[in-house]
């Protein structure tokens, strides 16, 4: 059987991708030598992948983003050179960033407003070049239709137009190439009858360049396959990890005999060891249905680490364990395979980290673990009398600004250059000038910072049982920033109080109320591979009663008010709407056990940038006292979706886009919160910053925060 791996991550063994990007943005590395660098990656992606598979795409290179890439390409926007390429990732023209399907990694969103269609034109060939510059692999693409369905500023009406102009403009692309790779991650999401067959023309289209076409489709099943089997491509790939009814599809209805289905058997999204023999098993009975095969990855595998070899983790799980490279072992294992018994080389050591205490706590939760007991309107008015709290309260998310001295003193404590005390004394200065600083704002509601975190699932994954954290196993969230995802492996268990230590002493430090500060577990989950022996929710319920521990510890200490992040949880959400209730389910009732605890605490919670109209009708069964959300892009126009549900709890406008470079004004920030009071009673809203601040720099950080605590007491005069 042949081989086909695609995805391979392109941040390099020692995060080389990072260091020559940024060293050029730092003016610490020329143009020339960065592209050589890329270049050089490159090449050492097409040798591992020559070393284990059969085939494999060449130019999934990039200098920020492939969906960017793209946008260049069809000629969306002209980057004549890196410098207005930057400029449109991260400069003057920086274009807005969203989550890719259902993953972690975040695209730069291309707009077609104010395009005609004849804008459009060929004006990157960036397949051919990497085609002639490197000589091998199948040129990459993404797929037009995927490119405009994750593209923003046309209309339901001319969506279609635009498709077949960029049919056009991939057509004159594909003239030289030969085959090509394609990828279509978009067929499996929720696509409607007239996009099927506008998607079918647009292959027609590209087919009539005389190219063949290899065409995936990842991290679900396509529910048009019957429609796909007649696009003209020589070869489809489909998912069978996330895709059951993939499967399901071909065993009743076969596969066409002319195309090579190309089968997506080990998963691109978790890092457990694929059962070789049951995989094969599963591949000698698709032969029956499918003449040729390929056996592939499942989705791309840059959302794995590099590779297991290195890493230092707990005994007996590294045996359970394939990163990107080890995918591509496996990959030529199930090629290779003779139908003998044994594969001695890739024995699966057996589960660990089972702990009866831990499965008996969660085996007993009952409704009333899930459900307060207090109604909120209860709460809140036990919470006024407690907190005291001036109208219009102001407040932060949580992290504030991390400096390269910071980031060197913690690199210098994990590297053992400096003692344990001499690193917490450091935080705790951190934290008491942050206090009196924020006292001195005058903000209503303070934090501790955030500073002794560096990724707030990491930091507590580090602090659980049942979690493994990696040395260097980075993954892309967007541009050159990484983010090691923990290893949920066990039945998590919290040995003994994660955040408290740094909570109680801001609190100590003050009269105000200080937040404390959780990562939920929805999130905690969604930002770490998880085991697949037991259901996701049982391990969302073992967290949450970690956390939910960790919430009556602070009681006890005399902290008042708590924020569970759950940035995490629309991202998390399946792409098909289908499968959205069982998920759900278990999300919102883990966030329930998780702030299940005194009905005086006030409890906050904060989502990012999650798009709030879609999933509105599941975050009002959240039973958080306030939330905070992102309205500076929308300029408040986001409060629609709550205005729909009759949002009756309190809020915190984010008035501040903190992802912007731009301080905005005591004005600015006030026009946000008028289109918010045109729905929603004063009483019930704060006023906050739409994220954490740990990317923002000190300078703007004090700018802003003192506009936005101005407009706070300015709000506060006309109400008293
Ligand atoms: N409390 C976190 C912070 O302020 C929230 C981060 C997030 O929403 N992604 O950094
Ligand atoms: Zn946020």
């Amino acid at each position: 059987m042949k081989s086909y791996a695609y995805g391979f991550p392109r941040i390099g063994a020692n995060r080389e991708y990072k260091q020559a990007i940024e060293g050029y943005w730092q003016g610490n590395v020329s143009a020339k030598e960065m592209k050589d660098k890329l270049d050089e990656l490159q090449q050492g992606m097409l040798l591992t992948y020559e070393k284990y598979v059969d085939f494999f795409p060449v130019g999934e290179m990039t200098l920020y983003d492939h969906v960017f890439d793209t946008a260049c390409m069809v000629g969306l926007y002209k980057a004549e050179n890196v410098d207005r390429y930057y400029d449109y990732c991260r400069g003057k023209n920086t274009l807005k960033m969203t989550k890719w399907f259902n993953t972690n990694y975040h695209y730069l969103v291309p707009n077609f407003s104010g395009r005609q269609y004849a804008d459009l034109q060929l004006q990157w060939n960036k397949a051919r070049e990497y085609k002639e510059k490197f000589g091998k692999g199948l040129p990459y693409l993404l797929g037009p239709f995927t490119f405009l369905k994750l593209s923003e500023g046309f209309g339901r009406k001319n969506w279609e137009e635009f498709l077949m102009s960029l049919g056009e403009v991939y057509k004159k692309a594909l003239e030289s190439l030969g085959e090509v790779h394609i990828d279509e991650p978009a067929f499996v999401t929720d696509v409607t009858g007239e996009e099927v067959a506008a998607a079918k023309k647009v292959y027609h289209l590209l087919a009539s360049s005389g190219c063949q076409i290899n065409l995936f489709t990842y991290y679900d099943g396509v529910d048009f396959l019957k429609e796909l089997y007649d696009f003209p491509v020589k070869a489809i790939g489909l998912d069978f990890v996330h895709g059951n009814e993939n499967l399901t599809f071909i065993e009743k209805h076969g596969f066409p005999e002319e195309k090579i289905l190309i089968a997506g058997v080990v998963d691109g999204r978790n890092v457990w060891r694929t059962d070789i023999r049951k995989t094969v098993g599963m591949l000698q009975e698709l032969l029956k249905k499918a003449k040729r095969i390929a056996a592939s990855n499942a989705g791309p595998l840059y959302h794995l680490p590099l590779t297991v070899k290195g890493e230092n983790l707990p005994q007996g799980l590294l045996d359970q364990l394939a990163f990107a490279e080890e995918r591509l072992y496996e990959l030529q294992l199930i090629a290779k395979f003779n139908g003998g018994k044994e594969i001695p080389e890739w024995r699966v050591a057996s589960k660990f980290g089972t702990d009866e205490a831990v499965r008996a706590r969660v085996s007993q939760l009952n409704e009333s673990d899930f459900k307060k007991a207090v109604p909120y309107h209860e709460r809140i008015e036990r919470q006024k009398e407690l907190l005291k709290l001036p109208a219009f309260p102001a407040t932060t998310i949580g992290s504030f600004p991390q400096t390269a001295e910071l980031r060197k003193k913690r690199a210098d404590f994990r590297a053992g250059r400096i003692s344990e005390d001499d690193y917490k004394k450091f935080i705790k200065q951190n934290i008491s000038d942050l206090v009196k600083l924020q006292e001195e704002l005058g903000l209503d509601v303070l934090v501790h910072g955030e500073f002794e975190r560096t990724d707030m699932v990491e930091f507590f994954a580090e602090k659980m049982d049942g979690i493994a954290t990696t040395k260097n196993g980075w993954i892309i969230s967007y541009g050159t920033r990484g983010y090691r995802p923990p290893v949920i492996y066990g039945d998590v268990s919290r040995p003994e109080p994660m955040t408290l230590e740094e909570i109680t002493f801001a609190q100590s430090l003050t009269n105000k109320p200080v937040k404390g500060m959780l990562t939920g577990c929805i999130t905690i989950i969604a930002w770490s591979f998880v085991r697949e022996d037991v259901p996701e929710s049982e391990v969302a319920y073992q967290i949450g009663s970690c956390l939910r521990d960790e919430v009556k510890d602070y009681e006890i200490a005399g902290i008042k008010i708590v924020q569970v992040d759950e940035p995490a949880i629309r991202e998390k959400a399946p792409i098909k709407k289908r499968n959205w209730d069982k998920y759900f389910d278990w999300a919102i009732k883990s966030f329930n056990l998780t702030t299940n605890t005194s009905p005086q605490t006030q409890i906050h919670t904060h989502m990012c940038y999650s798009d709030f109209s879609e999933i509105i009708n599941q975050i009002v069964q959240m039973d958080f006292d306030v939330i905070s959300i992102e309205a500076a892009r929308s300029k408040g126009e986001i409060i629609e979706s709550f205005a729909q549900v009759d949002f009756a709890r309190q809020m915190g406008i984010g008035v501040w886009d903190v992802h912007s470079p731009v301080v905005p004004s005591t004005n600015d920030m006030a026009e946000i919160v008028q289109r918010v009071l045109r729905v929603m009673p004063g009483k019930n809203v704060w006023i906050n910053p739409d994220c954490g601040l740990k990317t923002r720099q000190w300078e703007e950080t004090l700018l802003a925060l003192k506009n936005l605590s101005n407009l706070s007491r300015h709000l506060r005069l006309k109400v008293e």
